[in-house]
């Protein structure tokens, strides 16, 4: 019964009277509808898991020995931006700043003023 639902509006004309017709096609619906509820339910679960692990492994990843490649995207073309002598890449946003701003510098790391507040 699925698939059966006339677009041509004369068909349909046709077919709206008949009610033995609706209440087939309403509980085809409602059935469908749970379960897609259900799947969405049981898939659900599992996949929030699975995003927060990846999450972490992407964190981990980052802080041990990929300091300046943060490809999450937005600032990707700030990264790229060749440094100047009198310039330096802060740790925290990444973002290449004039060494004036340098708030604090520790194992070669410099954060900027907007990142140490
Ligand atoms: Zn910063």
């Amino acid at each position: 019964m699925y698939g059966s639902i006339p677009t041509d509006p004369v068909e349909a004309e046709r077919k709206e009277p008949v009610a033995t017709d609706y209440d087939e096609i309403r509980s085809d619906v409602a059935e469908s509808r749970n379960a897609s509820l259900e799947a969405l339910k049981s898939a659900n679960a599992p996949d929030a898991r699975s995003v927060v692990r990846e999450m972490d492994e992407a964190d981990t990843t980052d802080g041990i020995e990929l300091p300046g490649a943060d490809l999450s995207g937005e600032e990707l073309t700030v990264v790229v931006i060749p440094q100047a002598e009198d310039e330096f890449t802060c740790f925290s946003c990444f973002l290449v700043r004039h060494r004036s701003q340098i708030a604090r510098e520790s194992n070669g790391q410099a954060y900027c003023i907007e990142c140490e507040g």
